[in-house]
């Protein structure tokens, strides 16, 4: 969800408990999330990528296992110095383990709505530095429609 210029809301939940991150225009946080994702379903068995909370540093951890994903995301006080810092130094401030296909679904579902609400040029007037992640989006969907068999809607 995009809030005012050059920010959006990040909210996750996973039936049971609910996180939310207010991120900073400074990356392009929607576009390493779809790649993140998108990294799940190659060799690598484990993404990251990092938000910027200004300053704070968010950053996401997805480790495969099987056919679940384990979600981390670790919290370091100033991004700006944190880059090289082992996730280990991080404060855990929330985790979560679900299967890559619902994973998939969600975050996929959130970029079409923020698509849909904002419109490809309402969101690059709100983002600025960084248009819609579209060919991210187009390049998650095949992979989650033919690999995860997903039986949500779309
Ligand atoms: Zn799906």
């Amino acid at each position: 969800m995009l809030s005012g210029s050059g920010w959006a809301t990040c909210r996750i939940w996973d039936g049971s408990t609910k996180h939310r991150e207010n991120v900073g225009y400074c990356t392009n946080a929607l576009a390493d999330l779809l790649k993140g994702v998108t990294g799940l379903y190659g060799p690598d068995g484990v993404q990251r990528f990092s938000f910027d909370l200004e300053p704070v540093e968010a950053r996401w951890i997805l480790r495969r296992r099987s056919s679940d994903v384990n979600i981390t995301d670790r919290h370091f006080p100033d991004m700006l110095t944190s880059f090289d810092a082992p996730d280990g130094e991080g404060t855990l401030v929330w985790t979560s383990t679900r299967p890559r296909t619902c994973l998939a679904h969600a975050v996929l579902m959130a970029a079409e709505k923020v698509r849909r609400t904002h419109g490809e040029d309402g969101y690059l007037q709100k983002w600025q530095l960084y248009a819609f992640p579209t060919t991210e989006l187009e390049t998650l969907r095949p992979l989650h429609l033919t690999t995860d068999n997903c039986p949500l809607q779309h």
